[in-house]
């Protein structure tokens, strides 16, 4: 795993097809196309020449668009989609105070530099929330380039963690579940968590989530394996203001560019990332329903876009479930659609095992015991 600082790229006229920067680390391979001689995916016969645009030297090649773009023309397209997600889905609003959901990686960085860019032409204001979950060896690195990249572009950055909030690592957690659960729910349900809290504590009116168009395309299918129809409901949630208390309502402006442009934009803009996948998401189901769509996508360019599309309107047909009201969590008056919050149940019981687990000298280095921000349940 290599960390992409110092690689910046200067100008379209550095690139040339055996030069073309591949993001293997995290990218299916076949994603990437040389942009001259002989096109793979069968979406283009004639060699590339240029810029579908200009006569520049190309940066990319787009299957299911079928164009080549040079560097110029490839920001332009990316920041004008993210510009038109946020204004056909109306996701700002004049003086908006934006939440930025950091974690140091591709998406949430290029975010935080294309919010950056909006604020100086749109009265916004902008935080980023940067959430350490405790994972050794990945979360120090990324929590490094966070803090730097927030301090370079001048957002106020908050950093709240599961230690300190819980009073356990996500590694922690994982250690003492064995395999009871996949770190990725941990992780998932506490980090929405953490989120949410931080951003009404820093008076946050929107939460900006760096999901991509494969993230969208890849959170729908994972639903239909799991016939989770309440969650897909939610995908649209976004749309006209979420009436629910406590909820700070969640935006997704990257949602529409796919998580190769992403990458390459990163490299283009020479925005500092570490490149570094955490350990934990070889086991996640969402790597599977990855690879599959990057199949997919190979054979059939424009799959991602099609699904991703799909899950938006089928969203969109599910009123009922989207409009589900929730109520307080009686322990830590979060958003809840039961007695207790997901989270709380959660931290509950892994503090019962953790309990159990000191008791059998397991973990004794671990910092332990440390009662959890949250109210103490009522009895
Ligand atoms: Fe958390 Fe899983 Fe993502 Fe790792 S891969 S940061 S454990 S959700
Ligand atoms: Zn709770």
């Amino acid at each position: 795993m290599s960390s992409m600082k110092g690689k910046r790229l200067k100008s379209s006229k550095s690139y040339s097809a055996d030069r073309m920067w591949k993001p293997d680390i995290f990218l299916h391979p076949a994603e990437f196309k040389p942009t001259r001689g002989a096109v793979n995916g069968g979406a283009s016969s004639s060699p590339a020449q240029h810029c579908a645009y200009c006569a520049g030297e190309p940066v990319i090649y787009n299957p299911y668009s079928s164009q080549h773009l040079c560097e110029k023309h490839f920001c332009e397209g990316v920041e004008r989609r993210f510009k038109l997600t946020i204004r056909t889905h109306k996701m700002l609003s004049k003086n908006d105070h934006i939440g930025i959901a950091l974690s140091g990686g591709k998406d949430s960085s290029v975010m935080l530099h294309l919010f950056r860019m909006l604020s100086k032409s749109l009265p916004l204001k902008l935080t980023a929330i940067t959430i350490d979950e405790g994972i050794k060896g990945y979360r120090p690195h990324t929590l490094a380039v966070a803090k730097k990249e927030a301090k370079r572009l001048r957002v106020p950055l908050i950093v709240s963690s599961f230690e300190k909030e819980y009073g356990f690592s996500l590694d922690r957690a994982v250690a003492v579940s064995k395999k009871a659960a996949l770190p990725c729910s941990f992780c998932g349900v506490f980090r929405r968590h953490l989120l949410n809290r931080a951003a009404k504590k820093a008076g946050v009116k929107k939460l900006a989530i760096g999901h991509n168009l494969d993230d969208m395309a890849q959170t729908f299918l994972m639903n239909v394996f799991r016939n989770d129809t309440a969650h897909i409901s939610r995908m649209m949630a976004f749309e006209g203001a979420p009436a629910n208390r406590g909820f700070v309502p969640r935006i997704r402006p990257l949602m529409d560019i796919p998580e190769k442009e992403i990458a390459l934009y990163s490299v283009l803009k020479g925005i500092p990332i570490h490149f570094q996948q955490c350990p934990y998401a070889t086991t996640a189901l969402r790597q599977k329903v990855r690879d599959m769509l990057n199949s997919f996508e190979d054979s059939q360019p424009g799959t991602k876009i099609r699904v991703a599309k799909s899950a938006l309107e089928i969203s969109r047909l599910l009123p009922a479930a989207s409009a589900a009201s929730l109520r307080e969590c009686k322990e830590c008056g979060e958003p809840s659609s039961s007695e207790y919050c997901m989270a709380c149940r959660m931290v509950e019981g892994l503090r019962e095992k953790m309990g159990r687990a000191k008791h059998a000298g397991i973990g004794k280095s671990e910092k332990m015991g440390k009662a959890p921000k949250a109210r103490q349940r009522k009895k």
